[in-house]
């Protein structure tokens, strides 16, 4: 961003802190009204000056109208909350929660502790018709300022969508959102966020090993089968631009889709219900090619090798990032869903978070990109201490959503 855009995304209107009483957090020209929610849906903060830093912005849609999703966040039942709410006809902006206290948004207490999130009016299995072009700049405009505010880059590293957060207990994975899912534009996002995902697609040329490789479908014509379903009875969605594309077991369209453990803990394999991610690959998403056959790309995906059909060499393009992969001699390493510190960094008063591994694992000579680095953080909610611990961790683009290894289980390749 340049430094004009700079100075423009944060000469907004509300600069200062909002909340009951204070200015609402938006850039200038855009329309935003501060509706509080509950008490009891989101946990005060000081982030990031206590140490809690703002990391991420997560992408969700409401799954109901702009207005019901605003009084659900002012409902102190309904014990969740979003920071921002955007509407489907004309981008107007409600913002909830002040972007220095923790909204409930992503299911995971880690994930949120790290992130603002907004609510995009829509309705996932309608398609595209909700994400209209009002709201796309909405929203990117008040990413733009949220971004430069709080020093976020703007790649899909850090612009992450719900359905990219993993459970943090492997309980919680089967259960974890699905939004806002196929039908939005990543490319076209982006492109509105002045950063474009990618320059070119990859040269029709033989991809060498171990090269990383994004996820990038030309939104418009990439046309995937995409079942809703009630139960058992499932309707085809009707075919428009999206994405994802499907990941198979082998390098041919026959070939089963990949299986989650979570959501097939039976063994079947991955199906193109919406809701089902096990087999979905998404835009932006970087990973690390494992195999090359004419018109066919495998990557490490979710511990398993993956396949997606790109016979024109315009699905994906060339990333970048340093790689992990298990520590020599270790023939399987364990993925976590949230970095929590060591049991031994809370204080004696503070209960411990467990650190549980997910059902999956990484088994040797796979890789994967690394994302970041840090040490386990927890935030104390209620005497709002922040706990951070001698455990260092990684995050991975690991599938469909994030992972975090113990970095003294990797080696790490640059
Ligand atoms: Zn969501």
């Amino acid at each position: 961003m340049a430094a004009v855009e700079l100075a423009a995304a944060l000469s907004g209107s509300g600069t200062a802190a909002a909340g009951p009483g204070g200015k609402v957090e938006c850039p200038a020209g855009l329309v935003c009204h501060l509706t509080p929610a509950a008490a009891n849906n989101y946990d005060t903060a000081e982030r990031p000056d206590d140490g809690d830093g703002i990391r991420y912005i997560v992408i969700h849609d409401t799954e109901e109208r702009y207005d019901l999703a605003v009084a659900r966040f002012q409902n102190p039942s309904s014990r969740v909350s979003a920071h921002y709410v955007i509407r489907s006809s004309d981008g107007q902006i409600t913002q909830l929660v002040r972007t220095r206290d923790i909204a409930h948004h992503t299911g995971n207490y880690w994930f949120n502790m790290h992130s603002i999130g907004i609510e995009h009016e829509g309705v996932l299995v309608d398609g595209a018709r909700w994400y209209t072009t009002p709201m796309y700049q909405a929203s990117a405009r008040l990413v733009r300022y949220l971004a430069a505010r709080y020093h976020i880059p703007l790649d899909r590293n850090h612009i992450l969508s719900h359905e990219e957060i993993p459970g943090s207990t492997p309980e919680d994975v089967a259960g974890m959102h699905y939004d806002p899912g196929p039908y939005w534009d990543w490319a076209r996002y982006f492109h509105l966020l002045g950063a474009p995902l990618w320059d070119s697609p990859l040269p029709p040329a033989r991809i060498p090993a171990t090269l990383v490789v994004t996820i990038a479908p030309r939104f418009p014509t990439n046309s995937e089968p995409v079942q809703s379903c009630v139960g058992d009875s499932c309707t085809a969605l009707p075919r428009q631009g999206s994405n994802m594309v499907y990941l198979h077991t082998g390098p041919s369209l026959e070939a089963p889709l990949i299986r989650d453990p979570a959501l097939h803990p039976d063994g079947s394999p991955g199906t193109t219900r919406v809701a089902d991610w096990s087999a979905k690959a998404v835009t932006g998403q970087s990973f690390v090619v494992a195999g090359r056959t004419s018109g066919w790309t495998a990557i490490w995906f979710g511990g398993q090798m993956a396949w997606f059909h790109d016979p024109l060499n315009q699905v994906s393009a060339l990333g970048h990032g340093p790689l992990i992969t298990p520590r020599p001699g270790r023939p399987a390493i364990p993925v976590y869903g949230a970095a929590f510190p060591e049991a031994a960094a809370y204080p004696p008063a503070i209960p411990v978070t467990a650190v549980v591994p997910l059902q999956y694992t990484i088994p040797a000579g796979q890789f994967y990109v690394g994302v970041d680095r840090g040490f386990g953080d927890y935030y104390v909610r209620h005497s709002h201490d922040l706990v951070v611990g001698n455990r260092r961790l990684v995050e991975i683009s690991f599938n469909h959503r994030r992972a975090f290894v113990d970095a003294s289980d990797v080696l790490i390749l640059r």
